[in-house]
């Protein structure tokens, strides 16, 4: 993935000057900026980026240019990314599962916040971590509500685990604090409520005072036409259900959004290869190049069809089966996606909303993948 040096003013721009043959990603970094800014006004405690949603520096730099200063990171990796790029960030680590290589790892680059869900992996953080002003975080999980993608299928523990898990914290001489991700693209607010009202009965039940409360992230970002989503109705909700449910014993509040703070900030346009036999439309990107996640939580349907010379298609909207480039049947965008009537081979087809685990997921699979970035000052076509 190379950045280009010239910043253009919008996709369109960039398209019918360059006849791009591979796929490219558009970031528009004051996007992004004004996101996190909406995220550092809006929520009622502290905002951390999860790090494996969009890991690109120019997304990194432009959340620690807006004020951003913690991350949730995952891997050694992701580490040292953010202390390579902010030397002060908080580095929450809250993989629930780590070898112990990766704990040592993390002891000696200062992390001082943790995640665990089990037994297991707790014994190994008393066991390798210094108790001393660090704070360990325990994963809980609910059955799933209102989320695209369930995310409790791999971690969190009960209710009664979270618990016990949480006593030990304590008194180990750790700072208890508990957190939860509710599912990614939730677009209801009671998502985060029935976390909130259940931690507090944990850690009632634990009879421990827990410092913060992370409502992990699963913040919508813009995916569905003519839909836009509303992340300050969902920071209200948080605000309000944790003084109703903790009272005098109310926590400091964290989040950790990925795709709530980088998805709105790209857009990706493939190029149609072939409309073969005026039917099915095949593209340059597909599940295995930035739209694997259509095939988890399906398309994104803000598209819009450009021709070469960088008009816009204006035929009827009409569903159509999508293939990407490669040979594997898999790979077709779920559905239909909807695109102008009178789409030909050459033109451009354009996915705004594509910042969250696109550049993570491309594959190189029968050497396609080859995906470039260009900045644009706008996203608008
Ligand atoms: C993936 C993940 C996030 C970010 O999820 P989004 O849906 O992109 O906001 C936050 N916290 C944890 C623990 C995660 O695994």
């Amino acid at each position: 993935m190379g950045l280009s040096k010239t910043i253009w003013t919008n996709p369109t721009e960039y398209l019918r000057n360059q006849q791009p043959e591979n796929p490219v990603l558009f970031f528009a970094p004051q996007t992004v900026q004004a996101t996190a800014r909406r995220f550092l006004q809006g929520f009622p405690g502290l905002v951390t980026y999860a790090v494996k949603s969009n890991p690109s520096e120019e997304v990194v730099e432009n959340l620690i240019a807006a004020g951003v200063k913690g991350f949730d990171c995952a891997s050694p990796f992701e580490i040292d990314l953010i202390r390579r790029l902010d030397p002060d960030a908080a580095i929450h680590y809250h993989n629930p599962v780590r070898s112990r290589a990766e704990i040592a790892f993390a002891v000696e680059r200062k992390v001082i916040s943790w995640s665990v869900d089990s037994r297991s992996e707790l014994a190994k953080l008393i066991e390798m971590v210094p108790a001393e002003g660090c704070e360990i975080s325990v994963r809980f999980k609910l059955p799933v509500s209102g989320a695209a993608y369930n995310f409790g299928a791999k971690f969190g523990a009960t209710a009664e685990l979270a618990a016990e898990l949480l006593k030990t914290v304590a008194d180990a001489g750790f700072v208890p604090s508990i957190t939860f991700h509710p599912g990614t693209q939730c677009t209801d607010p009671e998502a985060w409520a029935s976390y909130i009202r259940e931690a507090a009965v944990i850690a009632r039940n634990a009879g421990v005072k827990i410092a913060r409360l992370n409502v992990g992230g699963g913040f919508p970002n813009n995916r569905v036409d003519g839909v836009s989503v509303d992340v300050q109705s969902i920071f209200e909700t948080i605000d309000r259900v944790t003084g109703e449910s903790f009272g005098a014993n109310r926590p400091a509040l964290v989040c950790e959004p990925g795709r709530g703070l980088c998805g709105d900030a790209f857009a990706v346009a493939a190029r149609v290869k072939s409309v073969r036999d005026d039917e099915h439309v095949f593209m340059n990107d597909g599940i295995y190049g930035s739209m694997f996640e259509f095939s988890q939580i399906g398309i994104i349907n803000r598209v819009e069809v450009i021709d070469p010379n960088g008009h816009r298609r204006m035929g009827d909207v009409q569903g159509r089966v999508v293939f990407g480039p490669t040979c594997d049947s898999v790979d077709r965008l779920p559905g239909e996606v909807p695109l102008a009537s009178d789409v030909q081979e050459g033109d451009f087809v354009v996915f705004q909303g594509m910042g969250a685990y696109s550049t993570v997921t491309n594959s190189r699979f029968n050497g396609f993948g080859e995906l470039g970035v260009v900045t644009v000052l706008s996203l608008k076509l």
